[in-house]
């Protein structure tokens, strides 16, 4: 069968909204600065190195994970000071995580409420699972969640899921305690808070799962330090964890990533003094940023700052960035609150040099060529 044969099979069969669907885009990048996707960029010391495959040798890979994840989970309890009457669960991320919240609650007519701009991924998902996604505007001035209009969009759609980023993905900030309350006292169905760039923040609503039946909390061992590992967890009352597990696929956490995280969370101290270091390095990035008049900043509780180029081409400047070997996220275009805007994740001190030093030449080089 010759590939054109196969596209026409695909296009007959394949439901009729993921062939609407453009490709998740993962840039493939080689050059030196990586700083579009929020990892930490602090690897780890040589005697961790070796400890962690002296960790590794005991493990048996002809044998399936243990399904309950057992080391790991009480590591990752005492990480995100999970309450001990919760439930955990655990995803090949937290992207899985979403995927199972969507898969569970879409019954016929359901629907899913995110606040906007946000985590780009809840949208994507939620139409994977054919569920249906409404967003809520941000404030404009300062990327709160705009109550009223929350509230309104809350009463109007009564949506099964409201999912809500804090901090927020791309902008930053984490969403008023006040207004996060009002949304859970509102919700009819589930609000998941995703914590994600809580350990940036210090601030973390998961002693609330003890009080709140409808809240769930979700966070990521992403951008702490092991990406690579894929794993989230997903912490709230028996009464929805129990339902949610039944779609978890079995042994979805493989051995390696389990035994890797559970290593590295014996390791609290380093792992904090990295995060320590990131929000520092975070400040000075931001006054630097701050410092130029071409360049509008929004402040940051998490592990990236959002831009505005002020007088050019955000796509331009993203394209000249990466020709000088720097790779940043470029929102231009994703929503109309994130018009000439960049994401940049904070790097190494020598990493956001080079960033300052690259994103310097290219507004100067933009610049010249708007005189012309
Ligand atoms: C990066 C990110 C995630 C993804 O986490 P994984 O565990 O890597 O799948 C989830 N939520 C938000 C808001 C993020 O920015």
């Amino acid at each position: 069968m010759t590939m054109p044969d196969a596209q026409a099979l695909a296009r007959r069969w394949v439901r009729e909204e993921i062939l609407e669907l453009g490709a998740y885009a993962v840039p493939a990048f080689d050059g030196q600065v990586k700083l579009d996707a929020m990892e930490n960029p602090h690897g780890w010391s040589s005697e961790m190195v070796a400890a962690w495959l002296e960790h590794l040798q005991k493990l048996a890979l002809n044998r399936y994970p243990d399904p309950r994840a057992e080391a790991l989970t009480a590591g990752l309890r005492r990480f995100f000071n999970v309450p001990d009457a919760a439930q955990l669960m655990l995803g090949n991320g937290s992207d899985e995580l979403i995927q199972l919240l969507c898969l569970a609650l879409n019954r016929p007519g359901a629907g899913m409420l995110v606040p906007e701009p946000s985590f780009s991924m809840y949208a994507m998902i939620s139409r994977f699972a054919g569920m249906r996604c409404v967003g809520v505007p941000l404030k404009a001035d300062d990327f709160d969640l705009d109550l009223p209009a929350m509230l309104q969009a809350i009463e109007r759609e009564q949506p099964a899921l409201v999912m809500l980023a804090r901090p927020n993905n791309p902008t930053g900030n984490s969403f008023s305690r006040e207004a996060l309350e009002a949304v859970l006292d509102a919700a009819p169905g589930l609000v998941v808070v995703d914590e994600a760039y809580a350990p940036f923040a210090g601030e973390s609503v998961m002693a609330e799962i003890e009080r709140r039946p409808n809240l769930l909390v979700m966070a990521t061992v992403s951008k702490i330090g092991l990406a690579g590992l894929r794993l989230g967890l997903l912490a709230g009352s028996a009464g929805w964890i129990e339902q949610l597990d039944k779609l978890r696929l079995p042994y979805n956490i493989n051995s390696l990533s389990q035994a890797s995280a559970a290593f590295a969370l014996q390791h609290e101290a380093e792992l904090r003094e990295r995060i320590a270091r990131v929000c520092h390095d975070r400040d000075v990035l931001h006054q630097a940023l701050l410092s130029r008049d071409d360049l509008q900043v929004w402040p940051s509780e998490a592990n990236f700052l959002l831009v505005r180029l002020v007088n050019a081409d955000a796509t331009a400047a993203h394209a000249g960035l990466r020709a000088r070997g720097v790779l940043v996220k470029n929102l231009d275009g994703s929503h109309p609150a994130l018009t000439g805007c960049l994401r940049i994740t904070v790097g190494s001190p020598e990493e956001n040099q080079l960033l300052l030093e690259a994103l310097g030449g290219v507004l100067e080089a933009c610049g010249q060529q708007k005189l012309r």
